[in-house]
């Protein structure tokens, strides 16, 4: 392999970028549960400034980070009243959006909730449907998994919701 090729395959390798995420929503009394975009029946739902849906608050970031952009918070301010409330699929599309003008396409995400509750695994593939459609991606390519804290922390308190994400991007 000549100098010149391994250099091409080394700039075709750094295409490829991963991007992580996290968010944390604590449980309120009274508001409605979102969470992947699929409205759960629960006792409590999630405080927060747009629906709170923090499995796509965290895959936002996932993918914002692999393209190597700033934060949601700096592409939907919680101080702006634009985003109360806002149905956070939505503002995952506008993620994409951004993403593709900066020729970046998402090629997997892979999600981890940290609930006690509800139970996540009954609404599983909705939630993957809903992140598929919102970034792109084909249903194979977003995973999503959950596990309780063993009632630890504030999770395991069963005082919020946390989220972790993954995403892999390539620069096109
Ligand atoms: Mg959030």
């Amino acid at each position: 392999m000549t100098e010149a090729e391994i250099r091409q395959l080394i700039r075709q390798e750094t295409r490829f970028r991963t991007g992580l995420g996290f968010d944390v929503h604590p449980f309120e009394e009274g508001r409605k549960l979102v969470l992947g975009g699929v409205e759960i029946d629960h006792s409590h739902g999630l405080e927060g400034h747009s629906d709170a849906d923090v499995v796509v608050h965290a895959a936002m970031d996932a993918c914002l980070g692999a393209a190597g952009l700033p934060d949601i918070g700096h592409f939907f301010p919680n101080t702006s009243e634009e985003f109360r409330g806002a149905d956070s699929l939505v503002l995952a599309r506008e993620v994409t959006r951004q993403l593709q003008q900066r020729g970046f396409e998402v090629i997997n995400l892979d999600v981890m909730v940290l609930a006690e509750v509800p139970k996540v695994g009954p609404h599983r593939d909705a939630m993957r449907a809903n992140l598929a459609d919102a970034f792109r991606l084909p249903l194979e390519s977003v995973a999503l998994k959950a596990t309780t804290m063993e009632k630890m922390g504030f999770v395991g308190r069963r005082e919020g919701i946390a989220v972790i994400a993954s995403a892999l991007a390539r620069q096109t």
